[in-house]
């Protein structure tokens, strides 16, 4: 019998009524998946508790790991100059990945990690209630959304949010040439966030 995942108990409705400390301390709890078992730390959310973008990564890397802080190593000093870009000030935005823990030797997560930790993602969402949500590569997309969407193509969700696809910062690291394509993206969708006060 497959012991891996155990998605009955976690229901997004009622992780939201805990609010974002209550969230964080079952995340700290949750064994529901093996994941927690070769972490250092769980990587929860850095930044705004109102912001009006949301982005949304993959999973932590090794320097997430071991400081417990999304997007802290290499690919987070990408995600900082385009937030910089972006012309994001410290208190409008937010930064939570798909899965809290590190898989082991930075692999994606499996559909049933994603599957395991996508209340605590449903949750956070809904608590932080962004105005824009940034899904950072595919294995996001997979994780938050229902059908695929177009890179950099606005879309609104049910919940009446605009919802964006761009590149992960770890793509850019390795193909730099890709940074323009992303930067057309947010030129292109800058009015979002930007009209927002
Ligand atoms: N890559 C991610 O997707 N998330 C992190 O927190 C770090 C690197």
């Amino acid at each position: 019998m497959s012991t891996d995942c155990n998605t009955t108990t976690m229901i997004p409705g009622e992780l939201v009524k805990l609010g974002l400390k209550g969230i964080t301390e079952n995340i700290l709890e949750c064994k529901m998946c093996q994941l927690h078992e070769n972490i250092t730390n769980k990587v929860i959310m850095r930044g705004s508790e109102r912001p009006k973008v949301l982005f949304i990564g993959e999973a932590p890397g090794k320097n997430e790991d071991e400081a417990g802080i999304p997007f802290c190593g290499r690919a987070g000093k990408v995600l900082d100059e385009l937030i910089t870009y972006m012309a994001l000030q410290k208190n409008e935005y937010a930064i939570i990945n798909t899965v809290k823990c590190r898989p082991p030797n930075n692999r994606k997560p499996t559909q049933n990690e994603l599957r395991t930790c996508r209340p605590f993602l449903l949750a956070q969402i809904e608590i932080l209630d962004p105005e824009v949500i940034i899904l950072l590569g595919n294995t996001a997309e997979q994780a938050f959304c229902v059908s695929p969407v177009d890179w950099g193509k606005a879309v609104i969700t049910t919940e009446g949010k605009r919802l964006i696809k761009l590149y992960h910062p770890a793509a850019l690291l390795y193909r730099r040439s890709l940074m323009e394509q992303q930067k057309e993206m947010i030129d292109r969708n800058k009015d979002l966030w930007q009209r927002i006060h």
